[in-house]
C-alpha cells in the first residue's frame, strides 16, 4: 500500500482531499487525514464565534466519508521528515509513516516579542481560541473595554462584529499605520473609517504595542486600561513547520517549487498558509493551491509526469462590517455596502456546498 497522509484538514487539506477522491485513484493507495478537530472549521468565520453572532455548527463542516480515507483525529506532534513518520497525541503516542505527506497545518499568532502578548491576549486563530474569546467577551460587564490590536481584515471584522453583538461595550481598535486595512482601496479605508466613527469604535492610529497586562495594553507610552484584549496584529506558519529543516522565505513559510513540493523532499508538499507565495495568506490561496496539488498527487500517484500548474487567479478579498454592511476588491474593483458583503455569505455558502 502507499499511504498519502495530510496533516491539517483546513481549507488546502480539505480542497487536496475533495480533489484526490474525485479521482480514480490506483487500488493501492490509501490516504489518512490527520486533523485535530473531528471536523473542518470555517476559520474565514471565527469572527462571528468570537462575537457570539454564530454558533459552532455554522462554523464547521463534516469531513466526506469514502472507504478509501482514514481519519485520525488528533493533535500532530511531531513530522519527522527524515523518518517519515508523524506522531499523534494519544495516552501512547502513536506513529503513522507516509509514502506521499502533506502538510497544512495554517498559522499561529506572531506576538513579535511583545511582552505579555501571549499570555494576556485572546486569539481568533484556532476554533478553541476564538471560543475562549467569545466566553471573555460575552461574559464582560455591560460598558466592559474592549482592545482588538492589529487593524487587517480579520482585526476588523472582529471589533465591528462586537459592536453589532454587544452594543454597551467600549470597543478600542490599535492600527499600526495611518488608516486601517492598509492593503484595501482608499475607497474601502474610508468606508471601513466612517462606519467605525459611526457605530462609535475607537480607531487609535500609529499604535506601537509595547507590553500587554492583564487589565490593560500600553500603547506609545500610555498605558489603557482594559477588560478583553484580542490580539489579530500578524501570523507566522504553525510551529511544527517553522521547526522544519527546511529552506523558509522572511514569514518562516517553507519555500517550495512550481509543484508545492520541498525540493529536498520531493514527497513532501506544503499548503495554504505554510507554504511561501508571492501572494497574502488566504483562505482562497489555499483552496486554488489545494486544487493543483490535487491534480499533480493524482499524476504522480499513476506514475505519470505532472503537468505545470497554471498561475494562481486570486479574485480578490471581501469582509465584513456585521450582518449588512462590508467591503472587498474583486476583479480590482473596490466595493463596499450590502454588496460586498452579500457576496461573502455567498462564497461562505459555496464553500459549505463544495
Ligand atoms: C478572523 C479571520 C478572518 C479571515 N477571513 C478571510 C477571508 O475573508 N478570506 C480569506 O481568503 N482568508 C481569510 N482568513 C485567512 C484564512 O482563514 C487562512 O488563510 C486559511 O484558513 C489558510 O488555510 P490553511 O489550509 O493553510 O490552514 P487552516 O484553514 O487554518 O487549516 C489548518 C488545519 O490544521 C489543523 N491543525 C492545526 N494544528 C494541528 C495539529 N497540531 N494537529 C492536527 N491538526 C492541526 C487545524 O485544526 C485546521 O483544521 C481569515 C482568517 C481569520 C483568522
Amino acid at each position: 500500500m502507499r499511504n498519502v497522509v495530510i496533516v491539517g484538514g483546513g481549507y488546502g487539506g480539505l480542497k487536496i482531499l475533495n480533489g484526490l477522491l474525485s479521482q480514480a485513484l490506483p487500488e493501492d493507495v490509501r490516504i489518512t487525514v490527520i486533523e485535530k478537530n473531528p471536523y473542518h472549521s470555517l476559520k474565514t468565520e471565527f469572527y462571528t464565534i468570537v462575537a457570539g453572532t454564530a454558533a459552532d455548527i455554522d462554523v464547521r463542516m463534516q469531513y466526506p466519508k469514502d472507504e478509501r480515507v482514514q481519519y485520525i483525529f488528533r493533535e500532530v506532534e511531531d513530522i519527522d521528515v527524515e523518518n517519515e513518520t508523524i506522531t499523534v497525541n494519544r495516552k501512547t503516542d502513536r506513529v503513522i509513516s507516509y509514502d506521499y505527506l502533506i502538510i497544512g497545518l495554517g498559522c499561529e499568532d506572531n506576538y513579535h516579542g511583545i511582552d505579555g502578548a501571549d499570555q494576556y491576549t485572546q486569539s481568533v486563530q484556532t476554533f478553541s481560541k476564538a471560543r475562549k474569546a467569545a466566553l471573555a467577551v460575552g461574559n464582560s460587564e455591560a460598558y466592559s473595554r474592549v482592545s482588538i490590536v492589529g487593524a487587517g481584515l480579520s482585526g476588523i471584522e472582529v471589533a465591528s462584529e462586537i459592536r453589532e453583538s454587544r452594543p454597551d461595550l467600549n470597543i478600542r481598535l490599535l492600527d499600526r499605520g495611518g488608516s486601517v486595512l492598509k492593503a484595501f482601496d482608499k475607497r474601502i479605508q474610508a468606508h471601513v473609517s466612517d462606519w467605525f466613527v459611526k457605530n462609535d469604535v475607537e480607531v487609535l492610529h500609529y499604535a506601537n504595542v509595547e507590553y500587554v497586562e492583564k487589565d490593560g495594553v500600553c500603547n506609545n507610552g500610555i498605558c489603557y486600561v482594559n477588560d478583553v484584549t484580542i490580539w489579530t496584529a500578524g501570523v507566522l506558519p504553525h510551529h511544527l513547520v517553522r521547526a522544519l529543516p527546511y529552506e523558509k522565505d522572511d514569514e518562516q513559510r517553507v519555500i517550495v517549487n512550481d509543484y508545492y513540493q520541498v525540493p529536498d523532499g520531493k514527497n513532501v508538499y506544503i499548503v495554504g498558509d505554510c507554504a511561501s507565495s508571492d501572494h497574502f495568506m488566504s483562505a482562497q490561496l489555499a483552496g486554488q493551491q489545494g486544487e493543483h496539488i490535487a491534480g499533480i498527487l493524482g499524476d504522480v500517484l499513476h506514475h505519470r509526469k505532472p503537468k505545470k500548474p497554471s498561475r494562481i487567479k486570486l479574485k480578490g478579498s471581501l469582509g465584513s462590517l456585521g450582518s449588512s454592511d462590508g467591503f472587498g476588491n474583486m476583479y480590482n474593483r473596490p466595493m463596499t455596502g450590502l454588496l460586498p458583503r452579500l457576496a461573502k455569505s455567498g462564497v461562505l455558502w459555496m464553500h459549505k456546498r463544495d
